[in-house]
């Protein structure tokens, strides 16, 4: 006699997010959509920090590990948003930690995730925002896995998308940074109202620094005074390994 299980593995076979790799659905869930190999390919790989325009920039990961990298291509590009969800535990877990210190050290009250939106354009294409499944995500995680004090939230009504850029994967680098540099804004009507919040930029990958510069440049022009951002991995050349305070 076949197990559910067994018979769920016949019919809807699943695979590793990281290589393809059949998994068994009794060793699945959804935050485990991983086969042992690339879990502990992650595991091994240490969170990365950099700064752009005086903010620090936490990311999870590194974007050079196979399995990270597929992951978000999985979500970006394959539809695949349960990986959202992977992804974001990675933040809350590698992050949060780094999150905290900063709101403690800025004795902020609160702290305010944004995602980098999507121009409309490209939004309509994917159908949706990949850094919002995944700001959503990391806000129930931050809560449950990090205790934090404060509240966490998130904001998808400040920033705006002002002009339609290439993929960051066509473009040189000098010519991003000139195509991203003012692309965002904060939409009229829309205020920083509390001041003593950190807001914190939530991106899937570092690369250039440029379209987090240009959000926390469009923030700060708003009011907001307590910065730094997150992004599932970084690919950023200048960033350095940190070992979160837990
Ligand atoms: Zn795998």
């Amino acid at each position: 006699m076949f197990k559910k299980e067994e018979i769920l593995d016949l019919l809807f076979p699943r695979r590793c997010i990281g290589c393809g790799f059949f998994v068994a659905h009794a060793r699945w869930s959804v935050p485990r959509m991983w086969c042992d190999v690339c879990e502990q390919t992650r595991r091994v790989d240490l969170p990365l920090e950099g700064e752009r325009e005086g903010a620090p920039i936490f990311s999870a990961q590194n974007f050079e590990c196979a399995p990270v990298a597929s992951a978000i291509h999985a979500l970006k590009y394959g539809a695949y948003i349960d990986a959202a969800d992977v992804c974001a535990r990675w933040i809350a877990e590698r992050c949060g930690p780094r999150m905290n210190a900063e709101s403690f050290s800025s004795q902020c009250s609160e702290i305010i995730l944004i995602p980098v939106p999507l121009h409309p354009t490209k939004f309509r294409v994917r159908g949706y925002n990949q850094a919002e499944l995944v700001a959503e995500q990391v806000a129930t995680h931050c809560q449950s896995v990090n205790q934090l004090d404060m509240h966490i939230g998130v904001r998808t009504d400040l920033l705006i998308r002002t002009r339609f850029s290439q993929a960051q994967a066509q473009s040189a680098l000098e010519d991003r940074t000139t195509q991203i540099a003012g692309a965002f804004a904060c939409r009229q009507g829309a205020e920083i109202k509390n001041k003593n919040a950190l807001y914190v930029v939530v991106d899937d990958v570092f690369t250039t620094g440029s379209t987090l510069s240009a959000c926390i440049i469009a923030l700060r022009d708003a009011g907001a005074e307590q910065l730094c951002a997150v992004t599932i991995a970084s690919a950023s050349t200048s960033a350095v390994t940190y070992t979160t305070p837990i």
